[in-house]
């Protein structure tokens, strides 16, 4: 994951002064405070390199989903290596353009657009929507009038496979709510002529995250490749077939992510003759391994049954755990070396939920000790809330011996701003 001069956060208890993207953790935690992000620049360029070659000779763009990580340093950093956006909605918009995205590298998914949202896209001129059901493809065609423009779109299948990844973010089942069936996608082109201010030329499907296995995306592929061809003989030419994201990363010891090759050979097989553009839109896989969140022992308590490591971040700074369930290696960066203790690892926040790991295996530790969370760097701090009046925390990125804050720590008057006290009463 990362960089050959930049070795990996260890997994193995760590000695004090690991290094992370060639900078020294415990001195940036004490320099910035925790709870911290530390993202790996060096890790990021590798993956998106990684995958840009195995994409070598298509006619293919990266659309990076920014909400697997929004923060603008991040956002530069994509489009300083050319890859365009996934957004879901005008607040991504905004940011992917004001990292210097073009418009026409960012595509808009999301079942719920609102008409400000689908308006605002227009105004930009992106490069097309991915349209999730017949009321949105009509709003889109009634304000596309209205500026005498013609908006791109695909329409995003929803191809009934089981991504086999948790309930959660699978998104490519009849039963969710995303996209629409073939069936249906069949008459929207059957009607497409009366569509004047939309071109729907487009194919899109996203079945899912964190998925680990070549299998759904073969079947959902196989799928998406037999509608394209049925659809070239009836007369409907397909200028991009979409991909989605929702390539897998290891979170744990024995989890083994698709190797991008072996990803992009089996899109060219199943898509062989296509020769329109091929977009894709990974967000986990660029980011997740190539963040840490950093974070100390508040204090270590012995309760009844089990012992709790109590930190100082929480599920309002990193909630995948809460959510989903989802594990996360959890590493000393300067803690003893003492015999190993079983640990619950819990935050401060008031909910039994509020848990980032049962009956882990770790180093003794002590109050002050600190330790880093791996794979922090998707649905980390864009997925961060200040729930219990507990401010967002810092994020820094890291890139070969530097270190730049990305986001300042968040102060009280800061996350309170807009908070006032019903002193004007108003009738509706
Ligand atoms: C969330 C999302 C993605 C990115 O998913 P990852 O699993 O992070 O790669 C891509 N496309 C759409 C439409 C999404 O909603």
């Amino acid at each position: 994951m990362n960089a050959p001069d930049t070795p990996p956060p260890s997994r193995t208890p760590a000695v004090p002064g690991a290094s992370f993207d060639g900078v020294d953790l415990a001195a940036l935690a004490d320099r910035l405070g925790t709870p911290l992000y530390a993202y790996s620049a060096s890790a990021i360029r590798q993956r998106i390199d990684g995958l840009q070659q195995a994409l070598h000779g298509l006619d293919a763009m990266i659309c990076y989903a920014v909400k697997a990580n929004g923060n603008r340093a991040i956002l530069e950093l994509m489009a300083g290596a050319g890859l365009g956006a996934d957004i879901v909605s005008a607040g991504e918009l905004r940011r992917a353009l004001q990292a210097g995205i073009p418009p026409a590298r960012i595509v808009f998914s999301g079942v719920g657009k609102s008409e400000d949202e689908i308006a605002g896209a227009l105004d930009v001129g992106i490069q097309r929507f991915n349209v999730e059901s017949l009321d949105e493809l009509l709003a889109i065609e009634r304000l596309a009038a209205l500026r005498g423009a013609v908006a791109r779109a695909a329409v995003r299948i929803n191809p009934d496979v089981d991504a086999l990844t948790h309930a959660k973010i699978s998104t490519g089942k009849s039963e969710n709510k995303f996209g629409v069936s073939i069936d249906e996608a069949r008459r929207w082109f059957e009607s497409r002529a009366q569509l004047q201010h939309v071109r729907l030329d487009g194919l899109h499907v996203h079945i899912g995250s964190q998925i680990l296995s070549l299998e759904p995306f073969r079947q959902t592929l196989a799928r998406v490749a037999a509608f394209w061809r049925e659809l070239r003989h009836g007369g409907h030419p397909i200028a991009s077939i979409d991909v989605g994201g929702g390539l897998g990363v290891r979170y744990r010891e024995g989890e083994t992510p698709i190797a991008p090759a072996d990803y992009v050979a089996a899109i060219r097989e199943a898509l062989a003759g296509f020769d329109g553009r091929l977009l894709l839109e990974p967000g986990r896989y660029l980011v997740a391994e190539a963040g840490v969140l950093l974070t100390r022992v508040l204090r270590v308590k012995h309760g009844e049954a089990r012992d709790f490591l109590v930190l100082d971040a929480a599920m309002n700074d990193l909630l995948r755990p809460s959510l989903y369930d989802a594990w996360h290696d959890i590493v000393p960066v300067s803690a003893g070396a003492g015999p190993e203790v079983v640990y619950d690892v819990v935050g401060p926040v008031c909910e039994t939920g509020d848990t980032f790991a049962r009956d882990r295996r770790l180093p003794a530790c002590g109050e002050g000790d600190l330790l880093m969370i791996l794979g922090a760097g998707a649905y980390g701090a864009s997925m961060g809330s200040t729930y219990n009046s507990r401010p967002l925390p810092a994020e820094a990125l890291l890139d070969r011996g530097r270190y730049a804050l990305v986001r300042r720590r968040q102060n009280f008057e800061q996350m309170t701003a807009g908070e006032q006290p019903a002193r004007q009463w108003e009738t509706a």
